[in-house]
């Protein structure tokens, strides 16, 4: 896969985009700047991966809109280093923005064949990534704690065994919704061993998050 000076130009455009939409974390912009969104897409549709929009990748699945994956990684607030799991692998777009803002990351999916296509992507990147093939409604206690958690498919609720695995002071991103394809985005904050902050911010549209913890 090649990253020509066509889609280097097309990526600064939608990079711009996102800062007039609000995204204003520099470390955020600039891994985006660097990360090739079409290597993460279908081939022979490359040219929708400098939209923002979400795009399907196969077995009922979508790889983020770029907004989407801008805002869930600002809100999380990392540094450097820090030790972050996200829960739904999908493409491994999101993973790619993750590994070059310099986290250490653990990435779980349900779907093997995706979590196969984004490992082999995900190998290019120098960052220290971790891919679990399972369910990761209820997180993953074996590796916890993490700085920061961040859930790319909707909930219905809040899982206590999440909560559980942040670190003091560590984030949860998730989408929640009553509805499969309507959520709120929270972020919960963890101030003590029982003591967390709770935000609600805006809409979005997510696919379903399956599992124990998850859409039955
Ligand atoms: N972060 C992804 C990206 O950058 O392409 C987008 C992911 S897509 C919107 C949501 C993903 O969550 C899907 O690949 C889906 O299979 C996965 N998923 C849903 N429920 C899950 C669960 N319980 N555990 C792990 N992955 C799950």
């Amino acid at each position: 896969m090649i990253d020509t000076a066509v889609h280097q130009g097309r990526r600064h455009k939608l990079i711009r985009e996102l800062a007039t939409k609000g995204i204003d974390n520099h470390s955020v912009l600039s891994a985006m700047v660097r990360v090739p969104r079409h290597f993460f897409f279908p081939k022979d549709f490359e040219q929708y991966a400098y939209r923002d929009a979400a795009f399907p990748i196969g077995f009922d699945q979508t790889i983020s809109q770029p907004f989407t994956v801008a805002y869930q990684s600002q809100l999380i607030d990392i540094q450097k280093g820090e030790k972050v799991l996200e829960i739904g692998t999908g493409s491994g777009y999101q993973a790619a923005v993750l590994l070059e803002m310099g986290v250490e990351l653990y990435t779980i999916e349900y779907i093997k064949p995706l979590l196969q296509k984004a490992s082999a992507l995900l190998k290019k990147y120098k960052g220290n990534v971790h891919l679990i093939h399972g369910d990761g409604s209820k997180g993953v206690p074996k590796y916890a704690p993490f700085d920061a958690i961040i859930v790319t498919a909707g909930a219905p609720t809040i899982q206590n065994e999440l909560l559980k695995q942040l670190k003091i002071g560590g984030k949860l991103v998730i989408p929640i919704g009553e509805a499969k394809d309507n959520q709120r985005m929270h972020r919960l904050t963890r101030i003590s061993e029982n003591k967390f902050h709770r935000e609600v911010l805006g809409d979005f549209k997510f696919v379903p998050l399956v599992g124990d913890g998850g859409w039955k």
